[in-house]
């Protein structure tokens, strides 16, 4: 079966300068980590938490250090895993002491018989796994808290962008995606955006394919967007053809965002009405390559 790779470093408004190159080649990076699990017979859901993991760990991406403030000035950060082989899932939301809270998503998955753990009941689910809790403080970078102070002091609505998501299709033929975000910038503490919800940012199901969606998180859980893509994928139709289609119900709430999505023959699509979406992929033919603005 072939195997392929799509990743995201979220959807959003344009941004001043030639930044294009660093997002796109970012995701690229993560896709080649994620690509070599697959291509030495590794399943998808190892290569999305691989892929997403790194992307946690790099500054530059709203996920894991590098997380947008919220309106208190922390980092709240939701995550979720999906496999489509079973249809097994997880997910974390609101969890502020977490390195990599798409690893604690797949533990979910893994470790325990629910699909969703929030905040602190989510800490002492991690805690009890062996993973040592971080200073919070360890995630907040000098650029998100710029960006944080830009927003306040211009009393903006929330904004998107950075969020992270993968898709894959491995060669046994099984899909799994995975998102990672910080959410919007300003968002209220506690509030849980579409990424750690299954259905709304983050689907996987090998009748169809996987499905990570980036923007506002509000529209795109009324859409049940990731859902909704991936049922179309199982019509068997194009994955871009696809894409552009799911968007459209984005388009019906108003929504800003984007999504990328793998189907089970390996094919890649992607679609963002956003001014941005960087994105990178390596296809079932083993070409790379990345994207930034519309
Ligand atoms: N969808 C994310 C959220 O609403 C934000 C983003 O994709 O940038 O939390």
């Amino acid at each position: 079966m072939p195997i392929s790779i799509g990743v995201h470093g979220g959807a959003g408004p344009r941004v001043e300068g030639d930044v294009g190159a660093v997002f796109g080649e970012g995701c690229l990076e993560a896709a080649r980590l994620g690509y070599a699990i697959l291509q030495a017979g590794g399943s998808a859901v190892d290569a999305v938490e691989a892929a997403a993991v790194a992307m946690e760990d790099a500054p530059l991406f709203n996920a894991g250090t590098g997380g947008a403030l919220n309106a208190d000035g922390e980092v709240e950060l939701d995550a979720a895993l999906m496999s489509g082989e079973r249809l097994s899932a997880g997910g974390v939301a609101a969890v502020r002491r977490v390195r990599h809270p798409v690893q604690l998503a797949r533990w979910v998955m893994e470790r325990t018989s629910h699909l969703l753990l929030v905040g602190e009941g989510a800490e002492a689910f991690a805690v009890e796994q062996g993973l040592v809790l971080i200073d919070p403080t360890t995630l907040i970078t000098a650029r998100q808290r710029q960006r944080w102070e830009k927003a306040r002091a211009a009393q903006v609505a929330p904004t998107t962008g950075g969020t992270i998501g993968v898709v894959a299709c491995d060669q046994h033929g099984h899909v799994a995606a995975a998102t990672s975000t910080g959410g919007t910038v300003l968002k209220r503490r506690g509030r849980v955006g579409d990424s750690p919800l299954i259905g709304a940012g983050t689907y996987a199901d090998d009748l169809g394919g996987a499905v990570s969606c980036t923007g506002q998180g509000e529209a795109i859980i009324k859409v049940v967007l990731a859902k909704y893509a991936c049922d179309l994928l199982a019509t068997g139709r194009e994955p871009m053809a696809v894409a552009s289609d799911a968007l459209k119900e984005l388009d019906r709430v108003g929504g800003d965002g984007g999504l990328i999505l793998v189907d089970r023959e390996g094919r890649l699509g992607w679609a963002f009405n956003s001014q941005r979406m960087s994105r990178a992929w390596i296809d079932a033919q083993g070409q790379e390559g990345w994207g930034f603005q519309q």
